[in-house]
């Protein structure tokens, strides 16, 4: 069976997909609706001739601003039309300031009269995009307290020490527990105690400000903050604020030897990274640390002797 021109035509614009199809210079030589509407959208003026178009003068514009997908699309772009690749594609973030967006752009050829044409396609991946942000997110999430979790505390506290190690910054951990929350389980049963879990969650985690803090659950009634580029001093004032600020809740806990409200221990050690120094030995000495906090009476923290460091000012993060 043989299709019109028109036929095929009214078969590319109906697909919900922009289209466009370059020569082996780059311009443009055609363009599906999809492409028209969406750059009309876009604050392109409806006048707007595509035809002729340098496409890849355009996004090598944008890649000689420092743009790496720009870059990468103009690399692959070269690659179809030089025949080294079959098939390439590439995922990208295109945010309007309504919402968030994100693209595939693929690219594909075929050759007719003896010319070699390049097809590419915009396709909007936005519903997945925001599901694996979704799934990312609760992934690092934990359920109860809302606070990071575990898996996403090893993520973080990796990070920072690398940035640390890299910048030769003051890394703070503070390792801290609630004292006696059995007897808080056991007197006023396991969903006021869950309540209470999240009132501390809430309260130790405003002592993460900066993005190189963060506060996690490390697991039962025992939570860390990670505090980059924090010295001694400075984190010893900061967990001491929050050691007051728990008891300031003024949760019930009779039953506690150490006091008749809710408290904390914390173990507080800062180090400058270096390379001969695990990263798993500062939770170490965190961990011996809040249990001394525990043995010299609860509500109280410990923090590692160590000498004076100044943070330096930020470098640039890469
Ligand atoms: P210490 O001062 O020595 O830390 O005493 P503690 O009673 O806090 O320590 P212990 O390890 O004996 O008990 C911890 C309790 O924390 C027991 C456990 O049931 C409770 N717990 C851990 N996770 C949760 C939770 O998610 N919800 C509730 N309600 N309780 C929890
Ligand atoms: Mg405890
Ligand atoms: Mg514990």
């Amino acid at each position: 069976m043989e299709y019109s021109d028109q036929f095929l035509r009214a078969v590319l614009d109906s697909v919900d997909v922009g289209v466009a199809v370059i020569d082996c210079d780059g311009k443009i030589v055609f363009v599906n609706d999809r492409w028209i509407t969406f750059g009309q959208r876009n604050g392109v003026p409806d006048t707007m001739q595509w035809l002729g178009v340098n496409y890849l003068a355009v996004c090598e514009e944008a890649a000689e601003t420092g743009d790496c997908l720009a870059l990468e699309a103009v690399q692959g772009i070269h690659q179809i039309l030089n025949a080294e690749l079959h098939s390439f594609s590439l995922e990208y973030p295109c945010h309007s300031d309504a919402e968030k967006r994100w693209f595939m752009m693929r690219v594909s050829c075929f050759v007719t009269d003896g010319k070699r044409l390049c097809v590419l396609s915009h396709q909007n991946i936005t519903e997945r995009k925001l599901a694996e942000e979704k799934v990312l997110s609760l992934s690092r999430q934990d359920g109860l307290t809302g606070l990071y979790n575990r898996r996403y505390f090893d993520e973080f506290y990796q990070q920072e020490w690398n940035r640390c190690l890299r910048q030769s910054l003051p890394i703070t951990l503070v390792l801290f527990d609630i004292d006696h929350f059995k007897s808080v389980n056991d007197i006023y049963g396991h969903q006021v105690g869950d309540q209470h879990l999240r009132s501390v969650a809430q309260c130790a985690n405003t002592f993460a400000k900066r993005p190189g803090d963060i506060c996690a659950r490390y697991g039962g009634e025992e939570f860390v903050l990670v505090l980059g580029n924090t010295r001694g001093e400075e984190a010893a004032m900061l967990a001491t604020r929050l050691v007051s600020e728990i008891e300031a809740l003024d949760i019930p806990n009779e039953m506690s030897p150490a006091s008749p409200v809710l408290t904390i221990s914390a173990g507080v050690v800062t180090r400058v990274p270096d390379k001969s120094m695990h990263k798993e030995s500062l939770i170490e000495e965190a961990d011996r640390l809040l249990y001394r906090a525990k043995k010299k009476g609860r509500n109280q923290l410990c923090a590692a002797n160590i000498r004076s460091v100044q943070p330096k000012a930020e470098e640039s993060i890469i």
